[in-house]
């Protein structure tokens, strides 16, 4: 797992190294914003630790840069501040998680690793899978330019599927990510609402993109192979 420290305070910097290193990350650390964001454009990190206060361009700033070239890499914030502006207006910028300086490395590690377990987020307001689009802001599914009517629960379903197109999702991962996690009923609630979102998806065209995996899940994927 690669990291890109940002940071421009040389003792938190050298802490914050230290920490990840000995935890097996690999770390690239800079000390200014102009600097980070060249990094994050140019390499693939699975994480980015971005402090707010720093010389030249701020975190704030390197955060918007970033998410225009790179949507998905998960970012965890650091600053000294404990504004509630300052969190609203990054996380709307898109940081996936703020801590707040002075702060245990412990802290720290399980933040990074909650973020990494999760993964990088498809956060594009439209998603498209072939001709399958939906979009996000208004909420609405069109396939070949014709819209869909769903139920909110079938929109979730077919969110999470699209937002992982090519990936087979269990009906475990499709339960946690759809229904809350005080759903305890049978995973084959998940079977029943592919079917719907089939009938409503697919059922008229001739190429299908909901697949089931058999013995594993579901995927939305354009060719079958490699799903
Ligand atoms: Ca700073």
């Amino acid at each position: 797992m690669r990291i890109l420290l940002v940071e421009d305070e040389e003792k938190v910097s050298r802490f914050i190294v230290r920490g990840l290193e000995a935890e097996r990350f690999a770390v690239d650390a800079v000390a200014d914003g102009t600097t980070g964001l060249d990094f994050a454009s140019a390499y693939d990190y699975d994480l980015i630790i971005l402090d707010i206060l720093l010389p030249g361009i701020t975190g704030t700033e390197v955060l918007r840069g970033l998410r225009r070239v790179n949507a998905n890499v998960p970012v965890l914030m650091l600053t000294a501040r404990d504004a509630l502006a300052d969190k609203v207006e990054n996380f709307e910028a898109g940081a996936d998680d703020y801590l707040t300086k002075p702060f245990a490395f412990a802290e720290l590690l399980v933040r990074v690793k909650a973020l990494l377990r999760r993964g990088a987020v498809n956060r594009a307001n439209v998603l498209r899978v072939a001709d399958l689009e939906l979009d996000r802001l208004s909420q609405t599914v069109k396939r070949s330019g014709q819209k869909i009517e769903l139920t909110s629960k079938e929109y979730a379903l077919l969110e999470y599927l699209m937002a992982n197109a090519g990936r087979v999702l269990s009906r475990t991962m499709i339960v946690e990510h759809v229904w809350d996690q005080s759903f305890d009923g049978a995973t084959n609630i998940v079977d029943v609402y592919v079917r719907h979102l089939r009938n409503k998806v697919d059922e008229t065209h001739e190429k299908k993109l909901i697949r089931t995996v058999r013995g594993v899940g579901y995927a939305v994927s354009v060719e079958a192979e490699g799903v």
